[in-house]
């Protein structure tokens, strides 16, 4: 836990959120800011800052959070496919430094990278 971090005040319910699942390692919720008509996050409880500091004491967390990943899109309805973003660092866009991953689906969900 972080004293100070935003994600660590919802984990620890400081902060309201509109939760999609949670168990004794993960949390998901609904992102305040949706940017399609399906998007949440996935949590760890810990502390982690990034998948820039990360390690293999993390390992089975990342496994457990990539298929809840998947497992929930569906319960959210997004049987017919999702995107999942991790934003790592400053240099990756990254804005709340604990680790999350966006699950983000439904709609039109364009590539994600323009090429000419
Ligand atoms: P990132 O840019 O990957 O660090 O994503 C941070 C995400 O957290 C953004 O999509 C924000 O909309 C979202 N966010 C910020 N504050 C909250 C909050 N209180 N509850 C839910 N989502 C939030
Ligand atoms: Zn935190």
């Amino acid at each position: 836990m972080s004293g100070n971090c935003l994600f660590c005040k919802i984990v620890r319910g400081e902060i309201p959120c509109r939760k999609v699942y949670e168990d004794d390692d993960v949390l998901a919720f609904h992102d305040i800011n949706p940017v399609a008509p399906v998007h949440f996050m996935l949590v760890p409880k810990q502390h982690v800052v990034s998948l820039l500091e990360a390690d293999e004491s993390h390992a089975a967390l990342l496994g457990k959070m990539m298929l809840l990943a998947s497992r929930l899109a569906k319960e959210q309805g997004l049987e017919n496919g999702f995107r999942t973003v991790i934003n790592s660092g400053k240099g990756g866009g990254q804005e709340v430094f604990h680790l999350h991953v966006h699950v983000i689906g439904g709609g039109n969900i364009p590539p994600m990278v323009k090429r000419s």
